[in-house]
């Protein structure tokens, strides 16, 4: 087991060693490109700056954020643009862009009122903007649709000669890269060496070319161009689990998450269980109080439902997750009362995984991981 600290309620483990050793696998799957680490969201849940700083540390050169004070978190942490290049991708009117171009972050814009609201942050600070161009290939959210597309490269391209800017990137994201064979994957990948064309036709000579996110660096590289996006793989999880396991992919899962058992007690039959009774006791039995809930990120979808192992047995939330707390039934087992409750983890000791707790919970393991909260402490080991 992880090994939970003296005194700890709950506590999220988080091996840098897994993740150095994921990022190398990912580098000797894909071999040419660069690595963008995916640190939006506290690197998933796992910290940003200490995942940033060891992916930086590891060969990746580039750290991808979704919003720009994402990326400020990490300029302002010490990791300099000499380190790391960091692209935030997430535009909203009005956002920190002076702020973001000051540090060199670089700045992903799909549509004109984005590109103007840049450069008005360019001419107030003086210093030029890293711009990446996104093209919607087929994704239908984030990105610039075919038909805007050769205006915005123009308008780009008429800041770049006036040294406003520098297009640095031509990019886009899947849909549906995690089902391999469907059909938009190729329509992507169409619509994008489309627009990449037309860009370089009109005169963009982009560094950097950029398209996969996890399930297409693992199993597309028709998609790889200069650079990919991994985020959960580099955290050890299959973005594919269909096609494999992290393990059969050279991955180990990141992040364990374990609680304290702190009561254990004998009831009766018949005896309704947590808010809403949604569990009854079939016979005699012994309870086991975890002593996290729903404020934790342990989903409220896992009542009666989410795994759980002690002391190498597997149990199954009884009944509601309430917000600090969640009940196992344990049978005629007895554990101790301070024993380890071990949610998820690499698997590798027949734990349950953050991909068995998405199951359980009618999501996918990115929410389980991502959502683990503020209130559990991460330790790095
Ligand atoms: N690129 C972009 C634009 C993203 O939004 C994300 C995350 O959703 C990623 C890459 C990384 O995705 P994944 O975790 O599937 O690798």
């Amino acid at each position: 087991t992880a090994g939970l600290t003296q005194g700890a309620r709950a506590e999220a483990t988080i091996d840098l060693g897994a993740l150095r050793d994921n990022l190398a696998a990912l580098r000797d799957r894909t071999g040419g490109p660069e690595l963008m680490a995916v640190v939006k969201a506290d690197a998933y849940g796992h910290g940003a700056v200490r995942c940033a700083r060891e992916a930086v540390a590891a060969g990746a050169r580039w750290l991808g954020t979704a919003t720009p004070e994402e990326a400020l978190a990490l300029r302002a942490a010490g990791i300099g643009p000499e380190q790391a290049r960091v692209l935030c991708w997430l535009w909203t009117p009005g956002g920190p862009w002076r702020e973001a171009v000051r540090a060199e972050v670089d700045i992903s814009v799909s549509g004109r009122w984005a590109l103007d609201e840049l450069l008005a942050a360019v001419r107030e600070t003086g210093v030029p903007a890293r711009v990446h161009l996104k093209a919607d290939t087929g994704l239908g959210r984030n990105g610039c649709q075919p038909h805007d597309w050769p205006d915005l490269v123009a308008a780009a391209l008429r800041a770049q000669a006036e040294g406003l800017l520098r297009v640095v990137g031509i990019w886009s994201h899947f849909a549906c890269a995690d089902e391999p064979g469907h059909p938009s994957i190729q329509l992507q990948l169409d619509s994008f060496a489309a627009a990449l064309e037309h860009a370089e036709r009109a005169g963009v000579r982009p560094e950097v070319r950029h398209l996969a996110n996890s399930p297409a660096t693992l199993t597309l590289p028709q998609s790889h161009y200069d650079l990919v996006r991994p985020g959960l793989a580099m955290y050890g999880l299959s973005p594919v689990p269909e096609v494999g396991a992290p393990a059969d992919f050279g991955l180990r899962p990141v992040m364990s998450l374990s609680a304290r058992l702190a009561l254990v007690k004998t009831v009766p039959g018949g005896h309704g269980i947590s808010y809403g009774h949604h569990y009854t006791t079939s016979g005699p039995t012994t309870l086991g109080l975890v002593p996290v809930g729903y404020a934790d990120g342990v989903p409220r979808h896992a009542s009666n439902a989410g795994p759980v192992q002690i002391g190498g047995t597997w149990y199954t939330v009884a009944g509601r997750v309430a917000m600090d707390q969640f009940v196992v039934d344990l049978g005629g087992d007895a554990p101790e009362v301070g024993e380890e409750v071990l949610l998820f983890g690499s698997g590798e000791h027949g734990e349950p995984t953050a991909e068995d707790w998405g199951r359980a919970c009618g999501t996918i393991s990115y929410e389980i991981i991502t959502r683990i909260g503020a209130r559990v402490p991460r330790r790095y080991v």
